[in-house]
């Protein structure tokens, strides 16, 4: 994943958006529920779902972890003051937004 749509997606979790288990069918990034509206990070409120593909079981229940795993991270993020530990929360983000790009190329 590029570094721009990362810091994107990272951007869209800290203004409280919650990550769904779709992708955008125009750039592939996670889709968010925002102020009551699908959004797409890099796209903006014109996101079109993308058509969910077949995807081994195991894999899908992987990816759900994951987009769990974003939200609550970004729950943390939102309430850490230390600068220290804010540093390590992001860290954790990027890498597992790294984690979900792989799984995708997999
Ligand atoms: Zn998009």
């Amino acid at each position: 994943m590029q570094e721009e749509k990362i810091s994107k997606i990272t951007e869209m979790l800290l203004a409280g958006g919650k990550m769904l288990g779709v992708h955008c069918g125009s750039c592939m990034s996670p889709l968010f529920q925002y102020q009551g509206k699908v959004v797409c990070p890099v796209c903006g409120d014109k996101a079109k779902p993308a058509k969910e593909e077949a995807k081994a079981a195991p894999l899908k229940r992987v990816e759900e972890v994951l987009y769990a795993k974003l939200n609550s991270l970004a729950e943390q993020l939102a309430k850490e003051t230390d600068h220290t530990k804010t540093l390590e929360l992001l860290n954790s983000i990027k890498s597992t937004l790294e984690a979900l790009e792989k799984l995708k190329e997999g």
